[in-house]
């Protein structure tokens, strides 16, 4: 019988359980090193690239005192035409009891989940959810604000692309947060997620009431051609040092990186005080120590 959990999406988490992996990262950043995930093997299968969430997860499992294997896609036995659901049942059978995956396709780590008897993390599919990125932004949302209800936080670029945005929309709406999503037309389609999040066009707009920004990437990887010029794009959407002037004095800005600066971004955004992409980052580390440890050790109250 199945008893172990995955972490596939947002959705999977009660507005308690974000507190509670919260309370796992506080106590991870401040005690190192931790040895909660000691004997437990995990592997990290990242079929498109990354440096942030790779390395982050990397690091919590070495920091959590796990056995860490990575298996590189290209070079597995799925390019002698294995099946992933067999490559996860036969990870099983050796006694590996974390995966981490990131592929392409929406819902891929979720049908790894059903083959595989032991915890699934996903570390993002396709466009569909990036649940670790997206606790990672509540977090450093949460140490800057405290509680998020009646602020409103604003995701802008492209957003129909974007992995980070949906799952960042679930996670908002669980902390009281209001959500404005921004973008040109082909970024962002006017039923985006309907019911959850306010949709604008005028960023310029936004900027004025906004008490924290999310820009977002322009997933080229994804689409076959721009719905907009890039200079169009440019002069409506990038965060640049006149708009920066508009913002709320305590506003912050936010990325899930990595960011292309020129296109919605300008130099002057990383010399921002209220850049608060290093922390994101420094973020990813405790709030992958605290889900691997939430998964493997959800019975015990909080880490030891
Ligand atoms: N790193 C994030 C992701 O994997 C955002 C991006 O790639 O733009 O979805």
């Amino acid at each position: 019988m199945r008893t172990r959990r995955s972490l596939i999406d947002l959705s999977d988490l009660a507005a308690g359980e974000i507190d509670e992996i919260f309370e796992r990262t506080k106590y991870f950043e401040s005690t190192r090193p931790s040895r909660s995930l000691e004997d437990v093997a995990c592997v990290n299968m990242f079929f498109e690239h990354s440096t942030r969430t790779m390395t982050s997860f990397t690091l919590a499992e070495q920091r959590l005192g796990a056995n860490v294997i990575t298996i590189w896609p290209s070079q597995s036995s799925l390019a002698k035409g294995e099946t992933i659901e067999d490559t996860a049942i036969t990870l099983g059978a050796m006694g590996i009891q974390v995966l981490v995956i990131r592929h392409p396709e929406d819902g891929f780590p979720a049908r790894v989940a059903l083959a595989f008897d032991g915890h699934v993390v996903n570390a993002g599919d396709g466009t569909h959810a990036h649940p670790t990125q997206a606790l990672l932004d509540l977090y450093t949302l949460r140490e800057e604000f405290g509680e998020l209800n009646g602020r409103t936080v604003a995701i802008v670029g492209d957003v129909e692309h974007s992995r980070v945005a949906r799952s960042s929309v679930h996670g908002l709406q669980a902390l009281g947060a209001d959500v404005v999503l921004v973008g040109p037309a082909g970024f962002l389609a006017s039923d985006f997620m309907p019911g959850k999040a306010r949709i604008e066009r005028d960023f310029d707009a936004v900027l004025r009431v906004a008490d924290a920004v999310v820009v977002l990437r322009i997933q080229r990887e994804r689409f076959a051609t721009m719905p907009l010029s890039n200079d169009e794009y440019v002069a409506r959407y990038q965060l640049n040092g006149k708009r920066l002037k508009t913002m709320r004095p305590h506003a912050i800005v936010m990325h899930p990186g990595p960011y292309n600066r020129g296109v919605e971004i300008d130099e002057s955004v990383l010399e921002f005080a209220g850049w608060r992409y290093a922390k994101q980052v420094m973020h990813g580390v405790g709030i992958r120590m605290a889900v691997l440890d939430f998964l493997v050790n959800r019975d015990r109250a909080v880490a030891r």
